[in-house]
């Protein structure tokens, strides 16, 4: 007999099929080519033990629900309605509406490094020095592909050759394999670490200067805190051991609080660490201070112009359509409309208002949904992006209780059209409003309607069923342990 695998069209036959011939002109040649080469190779194991060998239709039918099945190269925007204002893996701050603005403009050909009077070659993002310069108090600026790349040009620049003073409390991870013993050694220079976990004196600092450290880095701790029998010198401190020595102050501050806020009360100021004389600060562009993806040095002029200089900052500069969206943020602090960032009008919103919100997203739901049990409850809130570790905003958000798993209806609300990312609190789907913006609520109720339309029927009335009170949340239910869409302990 025959080897029965010579039943298997060959894949030069299939490539004549119509539908295949369609598929290449949608999706290009190639990922066509390797999804029919997946299923012959497949049709060919399964003929060798014996399983007839389906049609030609089938198998191409088959190869082409695999190119469908394909995750799509474009990222998914996605309704972030897990409370956590800043979520590291939903892509942090959302954008104003002037910066979205500002990098679509940049998107086409820009006077990025041309100063369009003159003709002359000009600063490359000499509008952010200057504005970063007004709004914090440092002699020059300097802006980078993020956080980290700011702080391992600042040690790479500045730490010099005797290594860098850390205190033993602030050797921190911070999230997504940012651990500072790590970045002082990428930035080629040595850890001196100083004190001990809980407490660190500025004696210690002044001990590891002696002996030859060339630099002092100090590291906001970002989400974690320690309480108890603690202490870290003040920055204040620091910077006169570092002066009287003659080495930096490095500060790595994290989250960029431009301007101070109630609800970020244990967040430094940039323009008071600078102010209370720390060589250099380096902070983050899309946590708390509201824009995209960038990291800042500001500080003392003579050592930002040596991080510029450095042959590594062409490595981590920015592109244009990120200075330009930086910049269009910053304008914001300077027409003291810090709210029109997306990131603090969250922040801000009154209780009443987010639970009027729900209420319009109950009723939107409820009439799509059925008999589906939703109901308005109140809940805590985080900024997140490592900031304000343990404070929580007064939030209000809609609970979902269905026959299906928490779980099964939060991946049907993530996989749905628009994607919700919602979070689970006590074994129900809860929708945070805080963090959703308001002109997504339409969406949003799209969104979860239909996917109440298409649950079984018996799926739904289980908090009816179970009698439960409806106490339209003043009980609020704050359980945030083990929710991976919550995300708050990594940044
Ligand atoms: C977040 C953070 C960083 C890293 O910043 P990225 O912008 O995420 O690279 C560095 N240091 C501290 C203290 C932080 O909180």
């Amino acid at each position: 007999m025959s080897d029965p695998r010579r039943a298997v069209p060959a894949l030069g036959r299939l490539v004549t099929h119509p539908a295949v011939v369609a598929a290449v002109a949608e999706h290009g040649r190639a990922p066509v080519m390797a999804a029919l080469r997946g299923v012959l190779e497949h049709a060919r194991t399964a003929a060798a033990s014996g399983t007839p060998v389906e049609g030609e239709d089938v198998l191409v039918a088959h190869a082409l629900a695999a190119i469908e099945d394909r995750p799509t190269p474009q990222l998914t925007p996605v309704i972030n309605a897990t409370g956590v204002l800043l979520h590291t893996n939903l892509g942090r701050a959302p954008l104003s509406v002037d910066a979205v603005a500002a990098l679509t403009a940049a998107a086409g050909t820009v006077d990025l490094e041309v100063d369009l009077d003159s003709g002359q070659r000009g600063g490359r993002d000499t509008p952010i020095r200057d504005t970063l310069v007004r709004l914090t108090g440092a002699g020059s600026a300097f802006a980078v592909n993020n956080g980290a790349a700011a702080l391992v040009l600042a040690l790479s620049a500045l730490a010099g050759p005797g290594g860098v003073a850390v205190s033993r409390g602030e050797l921190v991870e911070i999230g997504g394999s940012f651990r500072i013993p790590d970045m002082v050694r990428s930035a080629g220079t040595q850890l001196v670490d100083v004190g001990t976990t809980n407490r660190t004196h500025i004696a210690d600092y002044r001990a590891a200067l002696a002996a030859g450290a060339s630099a002092i880095l100090r590291v906001h701790p970002s989400n974690f805190r320690m309480e108890g029998f603690v202490h870290r010198p003040t920055t204040a401190e620091l910077a006169e051991v570092a002066a009287a020595a003659g080495v930096p102050l490095i500060d790595d501050l994290g989250s960029g609080l431009l301007r101070a806020h109630p609800t970020a009360a244990d967040e430094p100021v940039v323009a008071e660490a600078i102010a209370a004389g720390a060589s250099v600060v380096v902070f983050s562009g899309d946590k708390l201070l509201g824009g995209p993806q960038a990291g800042i040095i500001a500080g003392d002029a003579e050592l930002v112009e040596r991080c510029r200089r450095a042959p590594l900052a062409r490595a981590l500069r920015l592109d244009k359509l990120r200075l330009a969206a930086l910049a269009a943020t910053l304008t914001a602090y300077e027409r003291d409309a810090r709210t029109e960032l997306p990131v603090w009008a969250m922040a801000e919103a009154d209780v009443a208002v987010l639970r009027r919100r729900a209420e319009a997203v109950v009723a939107g739901c409820s009439a799509r949904g059925g008999d589906a049990d939703i109901e308005v409850v109140a809940l805590d809130a985080v900024l997140g992006g490592g900031s304000t570790p343990g404070a929580t905003l007064p939030s209000v958000g809609v609970a979902l209780a269905v026959g299906t798993a928490a779980d099964e209806l939060a991946r049907a609300l993530r996989t749905g059209t628009p994607s919700v990312v919602p979070r689970i609190v006590e074994e129900r789907v809860v929708l945070d409003l805080r963090s959703v913006p308001p002109a997504a609520d339409a969406q949003l109720i799209t969104a979860v309607g239909a996917v109440l339309e298409a649950l079984p029927p018996a799926d739904r009335g289980q908090l009816t069923d179970r009698g439960e009170p409806s106490g339209h949340g003043d009980t609020a239910p704050t359980c945030h342990e083990g929710d991976p869409a919550r995300a708050r302990d990594s940044v």
